[in-house]
């Protein structure tokens, strides 16, 4: 997270009405990427998705003159995604990509979950965790450890989006990579090697005990997502679809 002070939690609670092109200004900021590409973009927008940069453009420093500012470690490709969804409010969707580079996208969505980690963006941290959710099941597959490093690596421990990857990690029947171009499970810090075998060991016990139940977190998504308010959380609380609530 970048070292910009938070605010206090009475200012968090005080839920602001989402800008519209009838109610926001004209106002518009610089965020200027690694690549040398500078995107300009509404103030309004910005600072109602996004803490690090309210706190940025509103509060006393610099940037908030100047208004502009750097962006490290981000890609192009993630920036867009990130504006695209403060656009759209959809998040990268898996069609958008080729079939077979259903990995690639999940890459892809780490990448985009980092980035609202790091911008301080709840929203947008929800819907990449759900997304994420939703392309693991699809597919049956367990994360790559070179993605799980990447989420380690980046993330808070508190993350919803890296709690999710040990979640499925750890039902792996064996951590050798299949793909020789990717990290080994054995590179992973042990203190994470230690919370997967806990949760694979959760597993198993469970499954002993009924070999037909779901799992204890299957069918949980709001475990992933941080709701602010109990009726957000209420109108989260759609159970996934039968045939995404896979071991
Ligand atoms: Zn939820």
């Amino acid at each position: 997270m970048a070292e910009i002070p938070s605010e206090s939690p009475q200012q968090v609670q005080v839920e602001e009405p989402r800008p519209d092109f009838f109610n926001m200004s004209f106002d518009m900021v610089t965020v200027k990427l690694d690549s040398g590409l500078e995107v300009p973009i509404y103030t309004d927008l910005l600072t109602y998705h996004s803490r690090y940069f309210k706190n940025m453009f509103r509060g006393g420093f610099l940037e908030a003159s100047s208004r502009k500012t750097s962006l490290a470690h981000t890609s192009d490709n993630t920036f867009r995604a990130f504006l695209n969804w403060m656009q759209t409010g959809v998040v990268i969707q898996e069609k958008d990509q080729e079939a077979d580079d259903a990995a690639q996208y999940r890459g892809n969505l780490v990448a985009l979950g980092i980035l609202a980690d790091t911008i301080d963006c709840r929203r947008l941290r929800n819907d990449v965790v759900t997304a994420a959710v939703l392309s693991y099941a699809k597919h049956s597959k367990n994360p790559c450890a070179s993605f799980l490093k990447k989420a380690i690596d980046n993330l808070p421990e508190s993350s919803g989006l890296l709690l999710f990857l040990l979640h499925r990690a750890a039902v792996k029947r064996s951590f050798c990579s299949s793909n020789k171009n990717d990290v080994s499970y054995e590179k992973l810090p042990p203190k994470y090697l230690i919370r997967l075998w806990k949760i694979a060991k959760l597993r198993l016990d469970w499954i002993t005990n009924d070999p037909m139940a779901a799992l204890p977190w299957a069918e949980n998504l709001c475990q992933y997502h941080e709701h602010e308010t109990d009726d957000e959380k209420a109108a989260c609380r759609n159970p996934l679809p039968l045939e995404h609530r896979k071991r």
